[in-house]
Parts: C-alpha cells; sequence; structure tokens
C-alpha cells in the first residue's frame, strides 16, 4: 500500500451483492483507503471503481450528523432523547387508536444481517405489524418466488465456482460488467483461459451481448417465449436428464404439452429472434455438459417475472444442471446484504426461511422470542400495497430507513402524493436526501465501515464487515437505533444485546436445522476463513458450496417457505409450465416506443452515495435516454440534446444518447437520477416519473422494464 496507515480493518464491501472482501485503512481515527483482499475466493484482491472509492463517502460533508424534527416546515437539529421520544410517542398514539397494522417500515438491502434480525423481531414481534417491506422488493423479490416455487425454500443453488466451471454461460437479463463488475471479471478471465461459451438474452447489446457467442436480443417482455421455445428444443432434441425429471421432479407432462405449441418459429414470431438462433441457442445449452445461468433484473422486473425465474429452474432441472460443478440457475441479487435481509426473516418471511402462514414456524419464532405467538403476523404486505393503505388512510406511519422511495417506486407522482400524507420517519446516512424533503422526523443512522456485522453475498457466503471507524456527530448505528426504540416501547429484554455478535449467536440458533444453517458460524471462523456459504451446522463444518447435491428439494410441508401446489410430492423439485402473457402496456400509436430502465456502472441506486463521489460523478453527471439512431434520425434528435420523455405517467427531459446498443423503436433511462432540481424542467431527471404502477402477481415486485412512452422535442 501507499498510503501510511495505522491500522487496516479487515471488512467486506457494502455495495453490490458480489461481496468482495477488502481491508480499511485507517489514519488518525479516518478511513483514508482501501485496499482489495488477496486471501478472498471472491475477488482475490481485486476491487472495482465504487469499491476503491468506498472509503471517500464516509466523511462526506452531507453526512447526517443529527435527529431532526421538523418544526415550522424546516427539520431542525434535536437530541436523540427528543427525537425518540417523539417516535415512540407517536407509535404508541397510533398503535392505541388503530392498531399495529397503522404502523408500516420499510427498509434497505444494506443494513447488516444482525440489523434485519433485530428490525424484524422490533417490527413483527413488538410492535405487530404486517407492513414489513424492504427496497430488496424492487430487486430480487421475483427470484426469491421463483426459487421457492421450484425448490420450496429460498437461496441459490449454486456459487462462483459454478460460474467458473460451466462449458457454456447463460446470462438472461442480467448486465453483470456494470452491476457486478467483479464476477464479471471471473467471466472474462474463464473466456480468455477456458473457452467458456456465453449466451446472453437481452433486448440491449449491452457489454456482455457484445463479447457473447449468442445474443439473443428479445422484444421487452417476451421472456417467457423464448425459454419455453428453448425448452421445446431441447425436449425435441431429448437433451433431458430423465433421471432427474422422473426420480426428483413433478410437472413434466404439463411443461411437455405446453412447450409443444412453442416451436422456434412461434419464438421467433413472439420474441423477433430468429428461429434457427433460438435452436443454436438451445443446443448450446443442451449439448454442455455443463451449464450456469446468471439472471437479474432483466427478469425480476420484468413481465411475467417469478414464472420466469421458476422457467430458468425449469430449464437447468430437466437438463439435469443442477447439484453438480458448473451447474446452477444464479440469481445476482443486487445489494451487498439482500441475501442477508431474506435470511433472518427482514421482511417477508420470518428467520430461517420460515413460513409466516405456517402455525408452527410461527410458534418456533415466538418461543425463541419469548412472545405471545398472537402477536407475529401471518402474512406480510409489500411496500407499494403500502402507499395504498397511507391512500385508504389505513397507515398513518411509515419509518424508511436506507433507502429513497422518492426517486425509487414507481409512478412517483402518486408515491409523492402518499408519502405526503403520512407521518413519515427518514433513517438515513445523508441529508438532504430526497425521501427526508416528506419526513416529520429524521433520525442519523451509521453506515459500511463504522458498524460491525455480516452480509450474504449471491453465492450464499456470509462475510464479515468490521467497523473501521466511528459514526460522525450523534450518528448512531442502526442496531442501537432499533434497540433503543424497542426499550422505549417496553421491550428491552429481548433487546439486551451488547454487541452485533450477540444478535448473530440468537439467530444462528433460530437457525439450527433450517435450509440456511449458520450455527456453526462465529465471527472468527467468518475472518478466518473468508466467508464461510451456508448451511454450515456446526463448528467444524467447512460450509456449502452448492445445493441439491443429493437432489432432495425443500418441498416438505415442514420446511417449505410457502405453500402451494410445488408441496404436493415432499422432496421433489416443481417443474413449471407457463404460458407467454404479453406485457399490461405495450407500445400504441400514442406512445409508440418501448422504455426500459437500469444501472450504470458508476452509480448505485438513487446516488445517496454515489454522488457524493466526485471520480464518479464526473463521468456519469446526470441522466439521460438512449435512443437508437433511426429513432433520432426520424425524430430529428442530436446527440446530447435535451429531450423529453414522456409516458401516461408523467415527463422527464434528459439529453440524448444515440445508440446502437438498443434495438429501433426501444429507449433506455437509468434510474439513478432523481429531480437534481425539482423546479427546474431540465432537471426532472427520475426515470419513475415514466414508470408502470404494475406488480408481478407472485413477488409483488414492480415491472420496471417493460412499458410504453414517446420522445419530444423541447
Ligand atoms: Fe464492491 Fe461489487 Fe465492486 Fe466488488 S464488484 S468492489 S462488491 S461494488
Amino acid at each position: 500500500p501507499m498510503i501510511e496507515v495505522d491500522e487496516w480493518v479487515y471488512s467486506t464491501c457494502g455495495y453490490c451483492s458480489v461481496g468482495c472482501g477488502l481491508y480499511i485503512g485507517v489514519k488518525d481515527g479516518q478511513a483514508v483507503t482501501v485496499e482489495g483482499n488477496q486471501d478472498s475466493p471472491v475477488n482475490r484482491g481485486r476491487l472495482c471503481v465504487k469499491g476503491l472509492y468506498e472509503w471517500k463517502f464516509l466523511q462526506h460533508p452531507e453526512r447526517a450528523t443529527s435527529p431532526m424534527i421538523r418544526k415550522k416546515d424546516k427539520l431542525e437539529p434535536v437530541s436523540w432523547e427528543e427525537a425518540l421520544t417523539f417516535m415512540i410517542n407517536k407509535m404508541e398514539e397510533i398503535r392505541n387508536e388503530k392498531g399495529p397494522k397503522a404502523i408500516g417500515v420499510y427498509h434497505t438491502g444494506q443494513l447488516l444481517l444482525e440489523e434485519y434480525y433485530a428490525l424484524g423481531k422490533l417490527a413483527k414481534g413488538v410492535i405487530g405489524t404486517p407492513n414489513v417491506d424492504s427496497n430488496t422488493r424492487l430487486c430480487m423479490a421475483s427470484a426469491v418466488k421463483g426459487t421457492i416455487r421450484s425448490f420450496g425454500t429460498d437461496g441459490s443453488p449454486g456459487c462462483y465456482e459454478d460460474v467458473d466451471e460451466g462449458e457454456v454461460l447463460l446470462i438472461f437479463g442480467a448486465n453483470p460488467a456494470e452491476m457486478h463488475p467483479q464476477l464479471w471479471q471471473r467471466i472474462l478471465h474463464n473466456r480468455e483461459v477456458k473457452g467458456t461459451k456465453i449466451i446472453v438474452a437481452d433486448p440491449r447489446t449491452t457489454l456482455p451481448a457484445q463479447i457473447a457467442d449468442i445474443h439473443l436480443p428479445l422484444r421487452p417482455g417476451t421472456n417467457i417465449a423464448l425459454l419455453n421455445a428453448m425448452i421445446h428444443v431441447l425436449i425435441r432434441e431429448n437433451l433431458l436428464d430423465e433421471e432427474m425429471i422422473d426420480e426428483h421432479t413433478v410437472g413434466f407432462s404439463a411443461v411437455k404439452a405446453l412447450v409443444e405449441d412453442y416451436p422456434p418459429g412461434r419464438g421467433e414470431e413472439l420474441t423477433g429472434i430468429p428461429a434457427e438462433t433460438i435452436v443454436e441457442a438451445a443446443l448450446l445449452f443442451g449439448k454442455a455438459a455443463r451449464g450456469t445461468t446468471l439472471y437479474g433484473q432483466g427478469v425480476n422486473q420484468s413481465m411475467s417475472a417469478t414464472d420466469t425465474a421458476a422457467l430458468i429452474n425449469t430449464l437447468h432441472l430437466i437438463t439435469g444442471k443442477l447439484g453438480k460443478p458448473g451447474c446452477a440457475p444464479i440469481s445476482l441479487t443486487g445489494q451487498a446484504s439482500a441475501m442477508s435481509n431474506r435470511d433472518v426473516g427482514g421482511s417477508f418471511s420470518l428467520p430461517g426461511f420460515r413460513n409466516p402462514a405456517n402455525p408452527q414456524h410461527r410458534l418456533e419464532v415466538a418461543e425463541a422470542w419469548k412472545l405471545d405467538v398472537e402477536k407475529i403476523p401471518a402474512y406480510t404486505h409489500d411496500i407499494m400495497k403500502m402507499m395504498e393503505l397511507i391512500d385508504t388512510g389505513k397507515l398513518d406511519l411509515l419509518w424508511v430507513i436506507g433507502t429513497n422511495p422518492a426517486v425509487s417506486l414507481p409512478d412517483q407522482k402518486s408515491v409523492r402524493k402518499s408519502l405526503e400524507n403520512v407521518f413519515l420517519v427518514v433513517q438515513d446516512v445523508y441529508y438532504p436526501v430526497e425521501t427526508a424533503a416528506y419526513a416529520d422526523l429524521f433520525l442519523p443512522g451509521a453506515q459500511w465501515g463504522e458498524k460491525t456485522g455480516t452480509y450474504t453475498n449471491i453465492e450464499r457466503r456470509v462475510n464479515l464487515a468490521n467497523q473501521a471507524v466511528e459514526p460522525p456527530g450523534k450518528a448512531k448505528g442502526d442496531l442501537k437505533i432499533f434497540q433503543e426504540i424497542a426499550k422505549g416501547l417496553g421491550a428491552e429484554e429481548g433487546f439486551s444485546w451488547l454487541n452485533p455478535e450477540e444478535v448473530f449467536n440468537e439467530w444462528k440458533v433460530l437457525s439450527k436445522g433450517r435450509p440456511n444453517d449458520m450455527s456453526g458460524m462465529t465471527y472468527e471462523r467468518l475472518e478466518k476463513e473468508q466467508g464461510i456459504c451456508w448451511p454450515c451446522p456446526d463448528i467444524h463444518h467447512p460450509g456449502t458450496k452448492r445445493l441439491y447435491t443429493a437432489r432432495v428439494f425443500n418441498t416438505s410441508k415442514g420446511i417449505a417457505q410457502e405453500y402451494g401446489d410445488f408441496n404436493h410430492e415432499e422432496g421433489r423439485a416443481r417443474l413449471w409450465a407457463i404460458p407467454y402473457t404479453p406485457p399490461p402496456e405495450s407500445p400504441d400509436e400514442d406512445f409508440p416506443l418501448w422504455l426500459n430502465t437500469g444501472s450504470i456502472l458508476e452509480h448505485y441506486h438513487t446516488r445517496t452515495k454515489t454522488k457524493r463521489i466526485p471520480e464518479l460523478v464526473i463521468t456519469a453527471p446526470e441522466g439521460f435516454v438512449e435512443l437508437h439512431p433511426l429513432d433520432a434520425e426520424r425524430l430529428d434528435i442530436r446527440e446530447g440534446e435535451r429531450i423529453r420523455v414522456v409516458s401516461r405517467r408523467g415527463w422527464i427531459q434528459v439529453p440524448a444518447h444515440i445508440s446502437t446498443t438498443l434495438s429501433p423503436g426501444q429507449v433506455f433511462v437509468p434510474y439513478h437520477f432523481g429531480d437534481l432540481d425539482p423546479s427546474e424542467a431540465h432537471l426532472k431527471q427520475a426515470a419513475n416519473h415514466l414508470t408502470l404502477n404494475w406488480k408481478d402477481p407472485f413477488s409483488k415486485q414492480p415491472m420496471y422494464k417493460t412499458s410504453a412512452c414517446r420522445i419530444e422535442k423541447v
């Protein structure tokens, strides 16, 4: 290291879910640099541009350093005592008047596992509300539901070694080059050294599509049609694993009957991809002895999202590409800690992938928490449902933690109206932040580098991130905030942990015997062994790289995370027969273009962190709309010209970026940018003014990828 430091603190990157190991360099009590961890099996010392500059946002002048209460239309600094008393009194008043359901909690995929556990216990056990959700709803809820519907419980079946060992890699609706840069480096290395064949299914010619052996540029909203056509070819050519189908799954005859209607010619009609290219892709995948799929937001935020995830699993099951090296369907989660939230029941489930609708599961949790089982709700609501509850006067207090719904939720006009009509508590690490403009109370939390805890990454590896520095001013670790609120609500006893490891130890007892068993893990082991993949049921267990090696699935009613027709034969995975359904909104005369939204390398989410890093802002200072040269010519638009993108919900005004990465008739807008200054039309850039408030029926995840718009000159 070039920079002189007093101490190197072992940690894990807090941005994306790849989970790169790193050390934070501390000098005079301040973070001054980071260094990739050479021993980490995840990144072998390398970091991407976001990880490299991660330390910089810790000392930013816009860090929130004091609690604030809205007084005379302005948030004014107050003491913690005043802020927490205000919040607890308000919660009790609402609980007494309307019951616990009138309180909602909406948090982030960037807390630590320990914080999710404590917050879940507080919200579901102490407050007793079903209105608990996380912004992970926006990025991987469909992958979760699809995984549960196929295998019985959540959890990616594979690991990064499956990416290395696959002869063929199917990248379906994902752009790891921008979203998961270090995983992308591995993919490039494998392609170079091992000759891994790459198939990319994506409407855009992204970086992965540019280097792919086969690019499948499908029409927006046609994932199911493409997968059905590929499965048709696999069945026709008998590229199947009969033993897997006969002995370990149910539902094959329905799949076979359904895909008869999807020959490659119909696939071409629906997806726009030439039939012979669909056949070529299916044969490449089917004939390879080892194949892994990586899928992302192009699945999760698209039409038929849960169904698509379940169909990707079906593709792997019928070809036997599961539970062995180089063979896995892997969902690329977005945030560092999205998987931890799922592990410990931070939002829709209960800890240990327990099903809140299962009385036995609720009882196990209530006993561990020493609470009345009646207190724990048997269901939960998603965030868009919570917005509806605000609008109908049923939800009076919303506590938003570390997320920014005033930029990130679809159909911003209605979201902002809802935020105006609720008692809003915002807990964040920066101020100003867009959602705080609506806050009645603001609580300053701590962030990565300022607290200790664990993150579970894409491959189920639980990684330790240690505290390196103190949070600024009066900002406080989120776990401490949750503990103090629990105490204020009279639940001190169950929240008296002295440090995060005590929380981890409490959780791991509840994980015993569950699919994501962490009972053999300790913080000491996590650091020494560079993270451990669950399940790890005892102290000598090395962790588990891949699930379902014995081809026994978690579909028994005692274990399953949800009930449904996938439970009807215990221990067997479920194959899904799914017809193609067109999206609810497609281009028409008034709105003739497909609108796709997504992310870019430099930014993360709504840029609360990345807009405060000059090195990132310099290369990506503002929003834009990408459109094809033919559309630009037809509309007489020049590169860089500020134009208006208009949908049925609203409009934005951004510079045009003319690019052949899209097909004609499609436009792409990055979702990171809010309204840089809402009073200035040319700074209204939040892509979610345009997006459709339409949720996947199973996962309740908004469909950000598929709606219609038009372009107007200004
Ligand atoms: Fe962090 Fe992801 Fe970049 Fe790794 S790839 S350094 S985890 S942002």
